[in-house]
């Protein structure tokens, strides 16, 4: 069967963190914006859907009380001047997604699923439930504010289990992932490391396919020249050997049959559609 092609996929920058540069890559001095982009696509048959929702007003409330105050404090987020994310898709022409999935459970992701109160979310399950166990203050340490979701999330979710992910064929043996659609157009990709379920995403695109793989690096120059990370944020990942044992993965793979494309870097924020620098 021939792959299903999504007729149209824009990033877009849906407000920003800044932080030390140093923390990034160990490279470097000053501050930079750590952008919090996400992703829409077009589904010929599903309409529109995105990948993550970046920061909206309700982060604001989300961190209005302690703990989760110390959270914006180490965090402090510049929301977008055009809205959250669903009036700035309606700007640039997208209707309200059907579909939003997760690609982990961080604020800087997660922060505008409340804009949405109709579409579905779809997430690998083992991430929402790890941080669900937890006490609200290692939430809070692991970037999870419950807050952030509205109170009909688990009736509107689609959690995803470990099982239905599955070794993939030629440069992807190394990864699991799953056919998600079952036409090859979206690829969701296991990407372990960085937080508990944390998911990459490949999308068969014209001229050659996107790989986003999200958080799996924070700047894709890691990718050409890695630096180990400085250490807090190695203590910021979810299990520091893992996320070097998938960027290793994500460089054994032909980079010039894809577009890689990663959620906080420089790079791939040049090609939101509302870049912002
Ligand atoms: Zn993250």
């Amino acid at each position: 069967m021939k792959p299903t092609q999504l007729s149209r996929l824009a990033f877009f920058q849906g407000g920003y963190c800044r932080q030390l540069r140093w923390l990034a890559d160990g490279k470097g001095w000053g501050t930079r914006r750590f952008h919090a982009l996400f992703l829409a696509f077009h589904h010929p048959t599903e309409g529109t859907c995105l990948i993550d929702t970046g920061y909206s007003h309700h982060f604001k409330e989300a961190t209005d009380s302690f703990p989760e105050r110390f959270y914006r404090w180490m965090t402090p987020a510049t929301l977008n001047p055009a809205g959250d994310a669903s009036q700035i898709l309606a700007t640039h022409g997208w209707d309200p997604p059907g579909k939003i999935f997760l690609s982990h459970f961080h604020a800087d992701h997660i922060g505008g699923v409340r804009c949405f109160p109709r579409a579905r979310f779809v997430y690998l399950g083992e991430g929402l439930d790890k941080l669900s166990d937890l006490p609200v203050f290692s939430q809070v340490r692991h970037g999870f504010l419950s807050h952030l979701l509205p109170e009909d999330f688990k009736a509107r979710a689609i959690a995803l289990g470990r099982d239905l992910f599955h070794r993939g064929k030629e440069d992807w043996r190394e990864f699991d992932m799953l056919d998600y659609f079952g036409d090859q157009s979206l690829w969701l990709v296991h990407l372990p490391g960085h937080a508990p379920g944390h998911l990459g995403f490949v999308l068969n695109v014209d001229p050659k396919p996107v790989f986003y793989i999200t958080d799996a690096c924070w700047n894709l120059d890691q990718l050409q020249n890695p630096k180990p990370l400085p250490v807090p944020s190695r203590k910021i990942q979810h299990s520091y050997p893992d996320y070097l044992a998938t960027q290793d993965k994500i460089r054994r793979i032909n980079p010039s049959r894809l577009q890689l494309a990663a959620c906080h870097c420089p790079f791939t924020e040049t090609l939101a559609a509302n870049h912002a620098d």
